[in-house]
């Protein structure tokens, strides 16, 4: 089966603040898988390490205030179609993510509040009918 990964789940050095969030719990699932690392977020340009982001209101802003949303769609969209060349069946994402978060991410204030709504990855995997599992 070919699964693609939150690449930060798999101990890629993505995340905005320069370190990953390897999860040794898929180690055995993903050994028997061929695996498609991908993080939306490099896939859009931004640097490592860089601002956290966060949607507020449909938007994707910077802690800073700088509205990144289109960046962040071109970095979905080409996620997007790494996924559908390499014809992929499960998607692992990484929990509460503003891109790749399922169900609950952050507010948009920065405070460390949690609301209901899928990060921008997230929302365009749904809408194209892959099967998504999230780890946190
Ligand atoms: S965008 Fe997704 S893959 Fe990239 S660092 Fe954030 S949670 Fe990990």
């Amino acid at each position: 089966m070919r699964v693609s990964v939150s690449a930060c789940l798999v101990g890629q050095k993505c995340r905005y603040d320069g370190n990953h969030c390897k999860r040794d719990i898929l180690d055995t699932f993903l050994k028997e898988h061929e695996i498609i690392p991908v993080c939306p977020e490099c896939l859009a340009g931004f640097s490592i390490p860089r601002e956290p982001i966060e949607i507020l209101d449909g938007k994707v802003i910077t802690r800073s205030g700088k509205d990144v949303t289109s960046s962040l769609e071109k970095g979905v969209e080409k996620a997007l179609s790494i996924l559908k060349e390499n014809k992929i069946e499960i998607v692992i994402l990484k929990s509460r993510s503003p891109s790749c978060g399922v169900g609950f991410t952050y507010d948009g204030t920065f405070s460390g509040c949690l609301i209901q709504q899928d990060g921008m990855f997230a929302r365009a995997l749904k809408k194209n009918g892959f099967f998504i599992l999230q780890v946190d």
